[in-house]
């Protein structure tokens, strides 16, 4: 039940990949006919994964993940072509992001971390606040990963396109999940991450649009239009590509299966009258759960949760003196006694009923001491 976490392998995905690590193993950038497999595959998945995000083939680009798609957005923008314009972000975005923006105001870059309301959502009135001729690009998330919330994306990315800002947006939990199209939001550089959509790990992509200003990640060979060279990982691309199509397909049913589960898992916790808050918007990622339950201590409940066969993450970590509130819980001001039982439940395609009545049988043997 952690699916915000990672997501099992695609069977399809897997099967796809075989055939690129034991025998069409060719280097895609050799001339030989042997490799031409290879290349046609990366060519292929290429055109595929565009499609999912109605996108050019050519804006999109091949990384190792979410991170490494977040630190090009962020640090090749912030140096591109010399001038020291300031970046925006929020204040709930993933570390990859929020770091990147550490490295680069280290720079000497200056950064603004927007507030956000109780519900984590950036409002766009606080952006036009902040934002000016000086900002270069602004970054917000396209959907949280501890409280699920989806972004105004549209409006904020013409808010920053009217003061001639670029706009990022980490879609690593929105990829796959909720239909995301480029073109008609107009956004300038997205990053996605094969994990999070039953892909293989260590595989993900940087939509770039076509004639955005964005220096190189990588220096070496020609690969991805010489913008981030090195080697490609050609079976975990092929498998990414397949990975999205078959969730891109099934996004309907599998969002109608997960608000199901969802409303079944709230109904039976109030029932249970167990005392949580459930945190993040109305708008947001289908099955990511976050419950805050009042004087509990989330690790702990990550713990007896385990001992009884469930996986979930905590929204606070405790050293031996205190309890740390995640920055996300911060941000959206949940109280101390509800914020310390933070836990994010994150469902899949494969979660059923049952299990959803397990976990809110497990919760009240835990809470109801
Ligand atoms: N951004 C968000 C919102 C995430 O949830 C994650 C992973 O949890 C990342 C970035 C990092 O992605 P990756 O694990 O592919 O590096």
């Amino acid at each position: 039940m952690d699916h915000a976490a990672t997501t099992p392998l695609d069977i399809d995905a897997f099967n796809a990949m075989k055939p690129f690590l034991l025998n069409d193993f060719g280097n895609a950038s050799q001339q030989y006919s042997f490799a031409r497999t290879a290349k046609a595959a990366l060519k292929a998945a290429r055109v595929t994964i565009a499609k999912c995000i109605n996108a050019e083939p050519e804006e999109i680009y091949f990384t190792s993940g979410g991170t490494e798609s977040d630190n090009w957005a962020i640090k090749s923008t912030a140096f591109a072509f010399g001038n020291h314009r300031a970046i925006i972000t929020s204040q709930i975005e993933h570390h990859a992001i929020l770091r990147s923006c550490h490295a680069v105001e280290r720079m000497g870059i200056p950064v603004f971390y927007l507030p956000v309301d109780s519900s984590g959502v950036v409002q766009p009135d606080i952006l036009s606040e902040y934002i000016d001729d000086s900002t270069k690009m602004v970054s917000i998330m396209y959907a949280n990963n501890e409280i699920g919330t989806i972004q105004p994306i549209k409006k904020l990315c013409e808010i920053t396109h009217s003061k001639g800002a670029l706009f990022h947006t980490d879609a690593v939990q929105a990829v796959g999940h909720i239909p995301i199209d480029v073109k008609e939001l107009d956004i300038d550089m997205l990053s996605a991450s094969a994990h999070k959509f039953n892909g293989p790990k260590g595989i993900g992509f940087l939509y770039i649009k076509k004639g955005t200003q964005i220096a190189p990640y990588a220096d070496g060979g020609a690969q991805e239009f010489g913008m981030r060279a090195g080697t490609e990982n050609i079976a975990s691309i092929v498998a990414m590509a397949v990975a999205l199509e078959k969730n891109c397909n099934r996004m309907k049913s599998v969002s109608d299966h997960l608000i199901g589960l969802e409303k079944l898992m709230t109904s039976l916790l109030k029932k249970a009258e167990l005392d949580f808050i459930k945190n993040g918007s109305p708008k947001k990622i289908p099955g990511n759960i976050s419950l805050s339950f009042k004087n509990a201590e989330g690790e702990m409940l990550l713990h007896r949760l385990d001992l009884m066969g469930i996986s979930v993450s905590t929204g606070s970590a405790c050293d031996s003196k205190n309890t740390q509130i995640s920055h996300v819980l911060e941000a959206v001001h949940v109280s101390e006694n509800y914020a310390k039982g933070t836990i994010r439940i994150s469902l899949g395609y494969e979660n059923t009923e049952e299990e959803i009545f397990y976990i809110v049988q497990s919760l009240m043997k835990i809470l109801k001491r």
